[in-house]
């Protein structure tokens, strides 16, 4: 998982112990056209997307003062099945369905927190600037 500058020692075993459970999840059979992408800038961390999801791949990223508080989520993007059931069930209109090469390539950029090993938008800014 890449350091996500975690302040609370909860919130930091929350994210690890999450990135220990995706490991075991079943892998995908084969890539879809399209991949849900969560865009945490504008995401309340609700839940609500959780449910619909029909291969369990949306994961909490806790927040990183307060676990709960501020927490967003994350698609697994190597386990979206593309169904666009969150997105549709997103109240806050933050899950946009992207062509694949195009989730992959834009998702760090609206990734604050993840706890999938998938770059960050922080990452991204660094990459830039070296
Ligand atoms: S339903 Fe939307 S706002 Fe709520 S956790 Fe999912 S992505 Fe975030
Ligand atoms: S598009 Fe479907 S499979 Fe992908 S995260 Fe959303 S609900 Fe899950």
């Amino acid at each position: 998982m890449p350091d996500a500058g975690y302040k609370n020692a909860f919130s930091e075993s929350k994210a690890s112990e999450t990135a220990r459970e995706r490991a075991q999840k079943p892998p995908r059979k084969k890539a879809p056209p399209k991949l849900a992408v969560i865009n945490q800038s504008g995401c309340t961390g609700c839940e609500a997307c959780i449910v619909f999801c029909p291969v369990d791949c949306i994961e909490i990223v806790p927040g990183v003062d307060h676990t709960q508080m501020q927490q967003v989520v994350e698609v697994d993007l190597a386990r979206c099945i593309g169904c666009a059931l969150c997105a549709k069930n997103c109240p806050w209109d933050t899950i946009p369905m992207l062509p694949y090469e195009q989730a992959i390539k834009e998702a760090p950029q609206m990734t604050l927190i993840s706890v999938c090993g998938q770059k960050t938008a922080k990452d991204v800014t660094s990459e830039a600037a070296a």
